[in-house]
């Protein structure tokens, strides 16, 4: 992460935190408001999951809404784990860099901008098969 400053990396660090408050405060008010009983006992570790990942106490959860905010924790705590390991911001297709507006935009980002678009497109096709 060579190209990502000291300040830039916090900066990221701290959006991708402060989400990830988010994320769980909705998912824990979406858990009381199901009041089923198993559920509100989840909600409490929500709030405070200490070592635990979110993403995996809530893998067996069957509300719609929770499950969207779950695949957006997985890839928060996903990019975090890159922070950690020292490969955030860079492309996971092409290892180049991905750019500090990019990141800002999408923190949790795994391609730079070319990579990504490819992508799309080639899923596009499949898609839309062109026979
Ligand atoms: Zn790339």
């Amino acid at each position: 992460v060579a190209h990502l400053t000291k300040q830039q990396r916090e900066t990221l660090a701290k959006t991708l935190q402060e989400r990830d408050r988010e994320l769980r405060a909705e998912i824990r008010a979406q858990l009381l408001q199901s009041g089923e009983e198993s559920h509100k006992d989840l909600a409490g570790l929500v709030a405070d999951p200490g070592d635990e990942s979110v993403a995996n106490m809530l893998t067996d959860i069957n509300i719609a809404a929770v499950a969207r905010d779950v695949r957006e924790i997985r890839e928060i705590e996903a990019a975090q784990q890159r922070i950690a390991d020292g490969t955030y911001g860079v492309c996971v297709d092409c290892g180049g860099e991905i750019g500090y507006a990019r990141l800002q935009a999408y923190p949790t980002a795994q391609r730079c901008v070319v990579c990504q678009e490819k992508r799309e497109k080639t899923y596009a096709q499949e898609n839309h098969p062109t026979l």
